[in-house]
C-alpha cells in the first residue's frame, strides 16, 4: 500500500477542487494534494479537452496548477475516509492518505428516470453521451433526441450537432411559465446570456419542446425511436440514440461517511465552506447544483480558508452570493412534474445493477425493506442511479451510506 502525508488533501479534480488547489498552495509550506478518479483534472465540465480550453479564466487556472507544490492523484478513486485519513484505490493498489484539512469537491452525477424502454442500447444520460463522445465515441450523422430537463440538455446538444449528430429535438420537461422566468432571471448573469446566444445559432433550425417529456424508448434490441408527450399529446421521433438526464444529483457520500451535516440533499456548509465538522470544507456541486462558476467561487474560497487566508476568503463572498442566486434559480425551474411519475410501467426496471422492476417496487413502504426484499440500491453502483429515481418515485431519502462506497478488489478491502 502507498502512503501519501498532506496538509490540504482535496477529493475531486474538477472546477472547484482545481481553485481549491490553487488558492490552498498560494500559501507558503502548506503541502496540497489532489486526488480525483479520472486519468486527468478537469472534472465532468472540461474532462480530456482542458487543454484545449481557449477561456482565458481556464487558461489561467490550468497555468496556476503549481505542479510543484501540489501533488495530484489520478485513476485513485477515494472508497472509504475517516476523520484524519482515507484509502483510494488505483491501478497500482490502494493509497492512504493523511491529512489535516480536507476539502470534498466530489460534483455532481446526472439524474435517471425510468420510463419504458429506457434500458435499451443507445439510451444514454445526456451529458453522459457527451462524456463519451468527449472520450472518443462518434456521433457523427447520428439522428440524436435529446431529453429531461435542465440548461445542460442544451449545452449537450449544441456539442454533439458540433460533433456532427443531427439533433431531431430537444424535449425539455419544465414548463413555459417556469422557463419563461428563468430566462428573464438570467441578466443578473451575463456570462449565461451569451451561452444561450451561442448555443442558440449552434442549434438553428431543431425544435425546442417545452412542457415535452420521452415517455417511452422504442425498439427490440437497440433502440428505433421514442414516443414524447407534449400538452397530453403523444408523437414519435424516429431517432438513432437518446439522450436524457434530469438534472443533476449531489455527490455527497463521503460527507455523509464523516458525518457531516446534510440539508436538503446538499452538504451544510457556513461561509467559509467549511461543514458542520471542523476542518472539513465542501466545495462545488455537494453543496447546491450552480454550475460552474459557483464551483470555482466556492473551491477557492474553501481552499483559501482551509489555509487561514480569511481576508482573501471573505472578498469572494459577494461573487458566491450571485452563484448561489443561480443555484436557487436552478432547483426551482427545472423541478421535475409530477406526471414524470406515472411513466415506468410494472415491468420497467427500476435499479438496473440488480434488475428489480417499479411492480416489485410498489410492493414496500420505504427504501430499507424494498432493499432487503429486492436488493434495489445493493448492486455495483450502490443506488447511486436508482437512488435518486425511488426518492422521486415513492419518497424514500432513507439512503444510508456505508464503506466502500465503490466497488474495490478484494485485496483492497
Ligand atoms: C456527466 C456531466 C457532464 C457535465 N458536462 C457539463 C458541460 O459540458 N458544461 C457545463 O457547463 N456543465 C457540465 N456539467 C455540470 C458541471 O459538472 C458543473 O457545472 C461544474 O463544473 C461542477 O464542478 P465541480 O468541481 O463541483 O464538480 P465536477 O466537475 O463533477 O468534479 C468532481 C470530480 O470529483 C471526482 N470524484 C467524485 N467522487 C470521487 C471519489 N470518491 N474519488 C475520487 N474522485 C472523485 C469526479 O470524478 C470529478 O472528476 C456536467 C455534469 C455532469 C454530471
Amino acid at each position: 500500500m502507498n502512503k501519501v502525508a498532506t496538509d490540504v488533501l482535496i477529493v475531486g479534480g474538477g472546477p472547484a477542487g482545481m481553485s481549491a488547489a490553487v488558492a490552498a498552495s498560494a500559501s507558503e509550506g502548506v503541502r496540497v494534494t489532489v486526488v480525483d478518479d479520472n486519468p486527468r483534472l478537469g472534472g465532468q465540465i472540461w474532462r480530456a479537452e482542458l487543454g484545449k480550453i481557449k477561456s482565458a479564466g481556464v487558461r489561467e487556472l490550468v497555468a496556476s496548477l503549481d505542479k510543484e507544490k501540489i501533488t495530484i492523484v489520478n485513476n485513485a478513486s477515494v472508497f472509504a475516509l475517516d476523520v484524519g485519513s482515507l484509502l483510494a484505490e488505483a491501478p497500482s493498489g490502494k493509497i492512504q492518505i493523511e491529512y489535516k484539512k480536507l476539502i470534498l469537491a466530489t460534483g455532481a452525477r446526472e439524474r435517471f428516470l425510468p420510463f419504458p424502454g429506457w434500458t435499451l442500447p443507445n439510451v444514454f444520460g445526456a451529458a453522459g453521451l457527451q462524456a463519451m463522445v468527449k472520450g472518443g465515441l462518434t456521433v457523427e450523422d447520428k439522428r440524436v433526441v435529446v431529453a429531461g430537463t435542465g440548461p445542460l440538455l442544451l449545452i449537450v446538444a449544441g456539442y454533439l450537432a458540433t460533433k456532427g449528430a443531427r439533433i431531431r429535438a430537444i424535449c425539455e420537461q419544465t414548463s413555459n411559465r417556469k422557463l419563461d422566468r428563468f430566462a428573464l432571471g438570467l441578466w443578473r448573469t451575463p456570462s449565461k446570456i451569451a451561452q444561450g446566444i451561442s448555443l442558440r445559432g449552434k442549434l438553428r433550425g431543431v425544435p425546442y419542446y417545452r412542457n415535452s417529456w420521452v415517455s417511452a424508448a422504442r425498439g427490440t434490441s437497440e433502440l428505433r425511436g421514442v414516443t414524447i408527450t407534449r400538452f397530453g399529446k403523444t408523437a414519435d421521433i424516429e431517432c438513432d440514440m437518446l439522450a436524457c438526464g434530469f438534472h443533476l444529483v449531489p455527490n455527497i457520500e463521503l460527507a455523509q461517511l464523516l458525518g457531516c451535516v446534510i440539508l436538503d440533499g446538499y452538504v451544510a456548509v457556513d461561509d467559509f465552506q467549511e461543514s458542520s465538522l471542523p476542518n472539513v470544507y465542501c466545495a462545488g456541486e455537494p453543496t447546491g447544483i450552480g454550475g460552474v462558476d459557483a464551483a470555482l467561487v466556492e473551491g477557492k474560497i474553501a481552499g483559501l480558508a482551509a489555509t487561514e487566508q480569511w481576508d482573501r476568503a471573505r472578498d469572494l463572498f459577494s461573487a458566491r452570493k450571485k452563484t448561489r442566486a443561480f443555484a436557487h434559480t436552478l432547483d426551482q425551474a427545472f423541478e421535475l412534474r409530477d406526471e414524470l411519475k406515472t411513466l415506468a410501467a410494472n415491468s420497467t426496471i427500476v435499479c438496473r445493477c440488480e434488475d428489480v422492476q417499479y411492480g416489485k417496487l410498489t410492493e414496500y413502504h420505504d427504501f430499507r425493506m424494498a432493499k432487503l426484499q429486492t436488493r434495489c440500491g445493493m448492486g455495483a453502483c450502490q443506488g447511486r442511479i436508482c437512488g435518486s429515481a425511488v426518492e422521486f418515485l415513492f419518497g424514500w431519502n432513507d439512503r444510508s451510506v456505508r464503506p466502500p462506497i465503490f466497488p474495490v478488489r478484494m485485496e483492497n478491502l
